[in-house]
């Protein structure tokens, strides 16, 4: 854990969060500044900076995540009607959070995927 890291302390609920989803290695709750209806952060219960620091020691925590999005689209009722995830890292990919979070965001057709430029 790293105590300078706001994620970190959502996690040992030392600050406020609208938690939707929580297990041994994963924790899941609405972003503070909602883009869409369903707007939900899905973190590690570790403090990984970013993909770029996921390894085999880390990974358990990662691959549990992964299993959590199902979870999570169920609780907040989009599993059906569909979701992007979507995971910034580092500068460029404009995360400002540093420590491993994906965006999980629903419960609207979504406009278009910045997947070029
Ligand atoms: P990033 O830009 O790093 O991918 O996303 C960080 C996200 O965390 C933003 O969408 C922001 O609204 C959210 N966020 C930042 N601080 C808090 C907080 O204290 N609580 C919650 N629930 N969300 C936060
Ligand atoms: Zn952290």
């Amino acid at each position: 854990m790293d105590e300078n890291c706001i994620f970190c302390k959502i996690i040992n609920k030392e600050i406020p969060s609208t938690m939707v989803y929580e297990d041994e290695y994963v924790c899941a709750f609405k972003d503070l500044n909602p883009v869409a209806p369903v707007h939900v952060l899905v973190i590690p219960k570790i403090h990984i900076q970013d993909l770029e620091h996921v390894n085999e020691e880390n990974s358990i925590y990662v691959s549990k995540v992964q299993e959590a999005f199902k979870k999570v689209s169920e609780i907040m009722g989009v599993n059906e009607t569909g979701y992007r995830v979507i995971c910034n890292c580092g500068e460029d990919g404009g995360q400002e959070v540093k420590h491993l979070h994906y965006h999980l965001i629903g419960g609207k057709k979504l406009g278009a995927k910045i997947i070029h430029d």
